[in-house]
C-alpha cells in the first residue's frame, strides 16, 4: 500500500478503503492507492499553512533553488520515471518519455519565477506620490490531477505555485499514483524543506474536503468537465480560487489544398497516440469535398491496419492498452452507438482484442459521421477515428463551435487566408495549423474554453503568476519638502 507525504514524512494512511493499480498491459495488480480521509487531507493542510509562514519569507532565488536541485534529480531518474509511467497507465515508452520531458520543462520554467515574480515601481503618479505593485503569494494551494499523465500534469502547477511562495497539496489520481510516489522521493532528496509540498492520495472524499477546507486559497484541477464543474462550482463557492481543466472533443479540418498523405498522417497519430486518452487528442476529422475525404480515408484506413497494439514496454509498439475495463468497455459501446445511428465501420478496433490480457482496443476508423451522432458530440478518450465531410470551411468552423466543448482544434491546409479565417472563428483556445496536438510548451498557457475550461486563469505560462499571487498595491509620499505635502 503506498503512503502520503506529509509534512516531509511518508504517512501510512489510515483509510479502510483503497483501491487496486494494475498494469493495463497485463491486468496484474502492482500495488494499492488508499483512499485517504478528510482529516488526512487536513494534516497536510494544516502542514503546508504552517510551512507558508516561513517560505514565503525565503528569497524566489532561493526558492527555485530546490526546483534547479529536483531538476537534476528528474534527469538522473528520467527513465524510471518513464518506465512508472508506461507501467502503471499503459502508454508507450516512447509517449511516457515525452510525458516526463514535459514535466521537466515545467520545472526549467518555474525556476525563471525571479523574473516572472517581478511586479511594477512608478515614479510620480502625482507630485512626489510614487507607486508600486508586488505579486505576493497567498498561502495553500491544492492540485487534484486527472489519469491521463501521471507524470506531467502535476507538475503544470505545483512548481509554479512554490516559486511563487505558497504551500502545496497535490491529490495524484487513484489509478496511477505510482509516477507521484516516485517524484515525492525526489523532492524529499532535494531537501524541500517539512510542509512545503504535500500529497494526499485518494478520491472524491479527499477533493471534496480540499474543495471546503477553510485554509485552502486555491486550487488547480484537471479531469473530465462534470468533476471540473463541480470542483469549481464548490471551491468558489467556499472562496477559493479555482482554474478547472476538463474534458474535450477536438476536431481536425481537413481542406483539399492540404498536404493530404502529411494531414493523414497527423490526424491519425493526433488521434490514437497515447491510445486516444489526451485532452488534445483529435477526434472528429471533417474533410472538405468529395476527394479530399476519399484521399483522406484511404491514408487513414491504411495506417489503422498498420499500427501495432500490446505492451508498451515492448520497442515496436505503437499503441498501448486503454486504462482500465471500464474504460474500454465504454469506449466499444461509443463505436456500437454510432454503428447503430448509421456511421460506417472501417476498420474495427473491436476484433480480437478480448482474447489479449489487459485493456487492448485496436485502432477503429468510422466514416458517415455526422453532428447529431452520440459518438460526435461525446469525448471518446479511445483510439477511433470519426471521418466526416462538409462541404465547405464555413460548414466545419460552425460545426466546431457548436461543440460545448473548446479546447483544440486543428486545420490542415497550405493557404494562409484560411488558417487566419479558422484561427479568427472557431471558438477553442489551443489551435493547430498543420499541427496534431498544439500542447502549449510551459513559457505559454495551457487551457480550453466553454466545458473544457473553468474559471479565469490558465496553467503555466507567465499567466500562472497572476493565479499564485495577489498583487498588493503601495502609494507612497515619502517627501519631505512642505510642498510636496500641500500639493494635495
Ligand atoms: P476524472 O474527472 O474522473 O478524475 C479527475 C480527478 O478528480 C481525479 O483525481 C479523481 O480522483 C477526482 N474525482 C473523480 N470523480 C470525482 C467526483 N465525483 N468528485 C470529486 N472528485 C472526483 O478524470 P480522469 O478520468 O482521471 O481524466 C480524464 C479526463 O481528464 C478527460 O475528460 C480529459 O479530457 C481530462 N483532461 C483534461 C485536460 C485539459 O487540459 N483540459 C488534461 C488532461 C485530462
Amino acid at each position: 500500500m503506498i503512503k502520503h507525504f506529509i509534512n516531509g514524512k511518508w504517512i501510512a494512511s489510515e483509510s479502510k478503503e483503497s483501491v487496486e493499480i494494475p498494469n493495463p498491459a497485463t491486468g496484474s495488480v502492482i500495488d494499492r492507492c488508499p483512499l485517504g480521509t478528510e482529516s488526512e487531507l487536513g494534516l497536510a493542510v494544516a502542514a503546508a499553512k504552517e510551512a507558508f509562514k516561513t517560505w514565503r519569507q525565503v528569497p524566489t532565488v532561493d526558492r527555485v533553488q530546490y526546483l534547479f536541485k529536483l531538476k537534476t534529480l528528474m534527469e538522473e531518474s528520467f527513465d524510471e520515471l518513464a518506465k512508472l509511467v508506461t507501467t502503471e497507465h499503459g502508454k508507450t515508452l516512447v509517449e511516457a518519455r515525452g510525458s516526463v520531458r514535459r514535466g521537466i520543462q515545467m520545472v526549467e520554467t518555474a525556476c525563471g519565477m525571479p523574473t516572472l515574480l517581478m511586479g511594477e515601481h512608478f515614479e510620480d503618479i502625482a507630485p512626489g506620490i510614487d507607486c508600486k505593485a508586488i505579486n505576493r503569494p497567498l498561502g495553500v494551494f491544492g492540485v487534484i490531477a486527472p489519469f491521463n499523465f501521471p507524470a506531467m500534469v502535476p507538475f503544470w502547477f505545483w512548481p509554479f505555485g512554490i516559486a511563487a511562495g505558497n504551500t502545496i497539496v497535490i491529490k495524484p489520481s487513484e489509478r496511477v499514483p505510482l509516477t507521484q510516489v516516485k517524484v515525492f522521493e525526489l523532492i524529499e532528496k532535494a531537501g524541500f524543506p517539512k510542509g512545503i509540498v504535500n500529497m494526499v492520495h485518494g478520491g472524491k472524499d479527499v477533493v471534496n474536503a480540499m474543495c471546503t477546507h477553510p485554509d485552502v486559497k486555491g486550487i488547480s484541477f484537471v479531469g473530465s468537465t462534470p468533476v471540473a464543474k463541480h470542483v469549481f462550482v464548490t471551491g468558489t463557492s467556499h472562496g477559493k480560487r479555482v482554474q478547472a481543466l476538463g474534458g474535450a472533443k477536438n476536431f481536425m479540418v481537413v481542406l483539399p489544398d492540404a498536404q493530404l498523405e502529411k494531414a493523414a498522417a497527423t490526424a491519425y497519430e493526433s488521434i490514437t497516440g497515447c491510445a486516444g486518452e489526451r485532452c488534445l487528442a483529435g477526434s472528429v476529422v471533417i474533410s472538405v469535398g468529395k476527394d479530399t475525404s476519399k484521399a483522406i480515408e484511404e491514408l487513414v484506413v491504411r495506417r489503422a491496419k498498420e499500427t501495432v497494439v500490446g505492451n508498451g514496454l515492448d520497442a515496436n509498439v505503437n499503441m498501448g492498452p486503454l486504462i482500465s475495463q471500464a474504460a474500454k468497455d465504454r469506449v466499444k459501446a461509443l463505436i456500437q452507438s454510432a454503428i447503430d445511428e448509421g456511421a460506417k465501420l472501417l476498420v474495427d478496433g473491436r476484433e480480437g482484442v478480448d482474447q489479449m490480457p489487459g485493456y487492448f482496443l485496436k485502432s477503429t476508423v468510422l466514416s458517415g459521421i455526422k453532428p447529431h451522432m452520440k459518438i460526435a458530440k461525446e469525448e471518446v478518450f479511445g483510439p477511433v477515428v470519426l471521418l466526416a465531410e462538409a462541404s465547405t470551411l464555413d460548414e466545419s468552423i460552425a460545426w466546431i463551435n457548436s461543440s460545448p466543448f473548446g479546447n483544440t482544434t486543428t486545420l490542415f491546409t497550405t493557404s494562409g487566408a484560411a488558417a487566419r479565417k479558422f484561427s479568427y472563428e472557431v471558438d477553442p483556445s489551443m489551435i493547430g495549423i498543420n499541427i496534431g496536438v498544439p500542447a502549449p510548451m510551459s513559457f505559454f498557457s495551457f487551457g480550453g474554453t466553454k466545458d473544457s475550461f473553468f474559471g479565469d486563469i490558465k496553467a503555466h505560462g507567465n499567466a500562472c503568476v497572476g493565479f499564485y499571487t495577489d498583487t498588493k498595491v503601495t502609494v507612497e509620499r515619502w517627501g519631505s519638502d512642505a510642498n510636496v505635502w500641500a500639493s494635495k
